[in-house]
């Protein structure tokens, strides 16, 4: 990378990213509350228990975390450095290296690599990064067919929804629904044993595999010293995407290089165990170059997207700890409120605490107002994030961000600016706890609820316990006495 590129980079935001639905966060997460399909679906998935488990196997977990926040520190700290030093290895070894700053740039580059290579078909391996810049649509506009080969994702492209999970997409679809589906596309008898619903996936994948002119995959990591794109996979369908068509493009964050091999081999050891609860993903591809002569597999065109939209502008700011992240999920599987409104409800491409810190910053604040909200603040997603990202501490940045800009109602603005007068007057603050106490309790009456509060939604779908009628500092001397 040039000095002018990595300016241009650095200077870069995501003015360019798609106009959000997260303003409608609360109104999905009714819908997903009072779908009983989701319900069923988000009680029967399981994750943090096999993380549980994974992590009870190794006796210093963790010290495996912090070597690993050190080391994806160390990274984001001489980011610029390890971008250069991988653009250089990677093109001395044949790879195209590109930069695209904002998610238009993104499509703009796939499309006329496609374009100059006479591509009609691509495969695609698992990239959320793809999915922030829309870029199936963008390909499928220029007349380009596109399939995408994990078994999650391929399932969310028939049913033309988007992932509501980082790892597991299809998560909120039970096997009724797939079997409806492999019915419907693939023109099958219908099935519902799971066994024959992936061999069935299998089969029409493999003739994907076998006739596409180009993949298209993410990169978990870029290995500075090698010039290597690094691929964590479960089912093999990146390793194909990545060797067979003729093709190959790579699209990754700007934050996901790592200086060594050996920086990777630190942040394996949490990632898999964090994500599924596995000591080791099934596949890990490390992809250097195009074909050579003499290699029996591989692309004869390699190229890679290193993407910006939005990352570089929480660098050097009380945001870039959240740069740290490996994608694992973790924090999604431990979350009180993702577990009850899944993926959906937060309305961009990440999901769960993780996607209420990283979408206010990618597409702005405020098309994501409610996102640093949709939080108890109960601090499971710090206790089990790998590269111990402080996701709560974020979370409450971003509210004090929302309340200077005076992006929140003036009611809540209002309401806590009283508080903080009040707060600062012992005396003051005493004597009107006191008198909310008992009116609250007046309220609740002889069923000690609170059936409506006025300006306040929270009693539209609950009630409210009425407080007992005394407050903390009267219990408090009630019992030092
Ligand atoms: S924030 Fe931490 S727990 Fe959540 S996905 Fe990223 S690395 Fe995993």
């Amino acid at each position: 990378m040039t000095s002018s590129q990595s300016t241009t980079v650095a200077a870069s935001n995501a003015g360019s990213a798609p106009s959000s639905p997260a303003p409608l966060f609360k109104q999905r997460a009714h819908d997903s509350l009072t779908n009983a399909k989701i319900q069923r679906a988000m009680r029967n998935f399981n994750l943090a228990g096999a993380r549980a488990r994974a992590v009870g196997e190794v006796e210093n977990f963790e010290d495996l975390r912090t070597a690993a926040a050190a080391v994806r520190n160390r990274s984001l700290a001489m980011l610029d450095v390890w971008l250069e030093r991988f653009e250089r290895e990677a093109t001395a070894r044949g790879t195209h290296v590109h930069w695209a700053e904002t998610h238009e740039d993104i499509n703009r580059i796939v499309v006329e690599i496609a374009k100059r290579n006479a591509v009609k078909k691509i495969i695609k391996s698992k990239s959320m990064v793809s999915e922030e810049s829309h870029l199936n649509d963008a390909l499928e506009a220029q007349g380009v067919q596109v399939v995408e080969t994990d078994l999650g994702e391929y399932i969310i492209q028939l049913s033309g929804e988007t992932p509501s999970h980082i790892i597991a997409p299809a998560i909120h679809k039970n096997r009724e629904d797939i079997a409806d589906l492999f019915h419907q596309h693939h023109k099958t008898p219908r099935k519902t044993d799971i066994s024959e619903l992936t061999m069935e996936a299998r089969k029409f994948l493999r003739e994907h595999f076998l006739s596409a002119d180009m993949g298209i995959s993410g990169s978990n990591f870029l290995i500075a010293e090698t010039g290597s794109t690094f691929i964590v996979t479960n089912e093999g369908n990146g390793r194909m995407t990545t060797t067979l068509p003729r093709v190959h493009v790579a699209i990754t964050g700007v934050e996901k290089v790592l200086p060594t091999l050996e920086d990777a081999a630190c942040i394996m050891r949490v990632l898999a165990r964090s994500a599924t609860g596995q000591s080791i993903s099934n596949y890990v591809s490390i992809n250097t170059g195009p074909k050579r002569a003499g290699d029996t597999d591989g692309p004869e065109e390699n190229h890679v997207i290193i993407v910006d939209g939005g990352r570089t502008s929480m660098l050097g700011t009380d945001m870039q700890d959240a740069l740290r992240c490996i994608r694992c999920g973790a924090c999604m599987n431990h979350c009180p409120v993702y577990q009850n409104i899944g993926g959906h409800a937060y309305g961009w491409v990440y999901p769960g605490p993780i996607g209420s810190v990283l979408t206010p910053n990618y597409i702005g604040l405020e098309k994501a107002l409610d996102l640093p909200n949709a939080a108890t603040l109960c601090n499971q997603c710090g206790v089990v994030c790998p590269v111990r990202i402080p996701l709560p501490e974020l979370m409450r940045k971003l509210r004090e961000k929302q309340f200077e800009r005076g992006l929140r109602p003036w009611q809540e603005r209002l309401g806590l600016k009283l508080w903080s007068w009040a707060a600062r007057r012992p005396g003051m603050y005493a004597l009107l706890t006191k008198f909310a106490a008992r009116m609250g309790r007046n309220m609740g009456g002889a069923e000690k609820a609170i059936h409506k509060l006025p300006g306040n939604g929270w009693t539209e779908g609950r009630d409210m316990p009425a407080p007992e009628g005394r407050t903390f500092r009267e219990l408090y001397a009630a019992r030092r006495r």
